[in-house]
């Protein structure tokens, strides 16, 4: 028996894996200590506990465990990331070229340091979502102290040319910063071979806990400081004041040595169950993915309906759990910014639906999914006017609509 509504929406948060919760509990009670007690065993223990799950989490970015500062989460790094060069950097520039199709996190820390003086270079991605080498190059100036380029986006999964971007800016003298929140335990991510001088990622992403993420900070070639953006103690090499959450930590360090153990087989897995639901969907009339599906993650797929309303279709395939590209789904009135930059018109931003697969997905539930969807589609189809006048061979662009 399927268990409704089906989730669907990974991309928006993972269900923890039950081994991770395992590992987290013995860190509430009996093992309780603050990890910055150096005086006891009580303090002893959790700190050999945050050492162990900062090992894991270096492993699995091929880092070193001295590089990983723990914060609250993705968007917390991205704000000490970009704030703290800001601050730190001040004397070499001002400049910071990033892309208009990143996570808020990015672009409203960018928007909160251009009040503050800095200057800001928002790049335009192209139809299929991605940004080349050559626009970064076009944009250094000889104030630019950062790039920040997400590895891959959260709507619609591409994957960025990463490795060319990092070489560039080390050639330039350029920090380079990712936003590699929906890549880091999904595919290959080596902060080494990727050339990556600072990284933000979030266990609640990857089947860890809410509420606990990292900023990955290089130590050598380039040694990079940040400025801290709490004060404090001292703690997470005085950058990232504050006691430890170690329950939370011990949590993404299991999660993220699962996902060095199982990210390949689960890989697999998933994509596979990913292309059959598109190859199926794709199956409807007039339905499109969104984004370039050669670089792109396995577990993500966004696809738009033509001449389907973007609220009727939410409403539509209420049993399954997913994120649509439609203002009436997320705090703000337009559709979906990231959809809008790809140059997709209103109506097909309204349209869209992103399906985020994860490790608990099964062959059942993209089943249903599949039927839900097409169904949905279909029903709503044979109510619109619109898809009446396609089907009529009218082109709905020579139409002259009534002012209202
Ligand atoms: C989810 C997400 C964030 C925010 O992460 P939190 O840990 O929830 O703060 C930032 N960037 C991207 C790309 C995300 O997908």
């Amino acid at each position: 028996m399927l268990n409704l509504p089906i989730y669907l929406d990974n991309n928006a948060t993972t269900p923890m894996d039950p081994r991770v919760l395992e590992a987290m509990l013995p860190y509430f009670i009996e093992n309780f200590g603050n990890a910055a007690s150096r005086n006891h065993a009580f303090g002893w223990k959790a700190e050999e506990a945050v050492d162990y799950a900062r090992e894991q989490i270096a492993s699995l970015i091929n880092a070193d465990s001295k590089e990983i500062i723990i914060t609250s989460g993705a968007t917390e790094s991205n704000n000490l990331a970009l704030k703290g060069v800001f601050e730190m950097y001040a004397e070499k520039g001002n400049h910071f070229i990033t892309v208009e199709t990143e996570h808020k996190a990015i672009l409203d820390t960018c928007k909160h340091l251009e009040k503050l003086g800095a200057e800001v270079t928002y790049l335009q991605a192209a139809e299929d979502g991605l940004i080349t080498v050559e626009q970064v190059a076009a944009a250094i100036k000889p104030n630019t102290v950062l790039v920040t380029v997400m590895y891959a986006n959260n709507e619609i999964g591409v994957i960025q040319p990463i490795k060319e971007i990092t070489a560039l800016c080390k050639s330039k003298g350029i920090l380079f910063h990712t936003d590699a929140t929906q890549a880091v335990g999904k595919i290959k991510v080596d902060v080494i071979a990727d050339g990556i001088d600072m990284m933000s990622f979030s266990g609640h992403k990857m089947y860890g806990p809410k509420g606990v993420g990292v900023l990955y900070v290089r130590r050598k070639n380039p040694r990079v400081k940040v400025t801290a953006q709490m004060d404090g103690g001292g703690h997470e090499r005085g950058m990232r004041s504050g006691t430890l959450n170690v329950p939370s930590i011990v949590g993404l360090g299991k999660a993220c040595e699962l996902c060095r153990l199982e990210m390949d087989v689960d890989t697999a897995r998933i994509s596979k169950m990913r292309d059959r639901l598109e190859q199926e969907l794709l199956v409807i009339e007039e339905s499109y993915i969104n984004g370039n599906t050669e670089h792109r993650l396995p577990h993500v797929s966004n696809m738009s309906f033509k001449y389907v309303e973007g609220e009727g279709l939410i409403m539509g395939v209420k049993n399954i759990a997913v994120s649509s590209g439609s203002a009436c789904t997320s705090a703000s009135l337009e559709p979906s910014y990231v959809l809008k930059a790809l140059g997709l018109d209103d109506e097909l931003a309204h349209s869209s639906l992103r399906f985020g697969l994860s490790r608990f997905t099964t062959d059942e539930e993209i089943d249903y999914a599949i039927n839900h969807v097409k169904e949905a589609v279909n029903k709503l189809r044979e109510m619109s006017p619109l898809w009446e006048m396609f089907k009529e061979g009218i082109d709905l662009k020579t139409i002259q609509w009534a002012e209202h």
